[in-house]
């Protein structure tokens, strides 16, 4: 893990370079606390340019446990979760929120119109809908 910090610098740099670069999200750092399971999602969150409140929603449903967020970007949940649990959760997450269903480009955005969460791709236009966290 120690070249990791080295590793994300890199892939941001080249994210920014512009299209057609690599789309590898930067692992979240989970942490035991307690009972708790703490993910910080900070940068996982603006890779992937998605809010924190609705990963955490998704991490607390799929986890089935009472979660919250703080203002750091930590999602702190009910229960002790793996690291490998938590990185298979917000894999799903990204295939099912982030990585486009028409051309499978990770360049997407979500936009909230009035209770419904919209995918659009910003490589090919398509424009769905997506599940709805209960
Ligand atoms: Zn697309």
């Amino acid at each position: 893990m120690m070249e990791y910090d080295e590793l994300l610098k890199k892939v941001l740099k080249e994210k920014k370079a512009g299209r057609g670069e690599r789309f590898v999200p930067p692992e979240a750092d989970v942490g035991q606390s307690g009972q708790k399971t703490v993910i910080n999602a900070e940068k996982f969150a603006s890779y992937i340019n998605r809010p924190i409140k609705h990963i955490a929603r998704y991490m607390m449903h799929e986890l089935t446990a009472p979660g919250q967020v703080d203002e750091k970007g930590n999602i702190t949940i009910g229960g002790r979760f793996s690291r490998r649990v938590v990185q298979e959760k917000l894999n799903a997450y990204i295939k099912e929120y982030v990585i486009c269903k028409q051309c499978a480009s990770p360049d997407t955005q979500m936009n909230k119109i009035e209770e419904n969460f919209i995918v659009k791709c910003l490589a090919c236009g398509a424009e769905y809908p997506v599940g709805k966290i209960k």
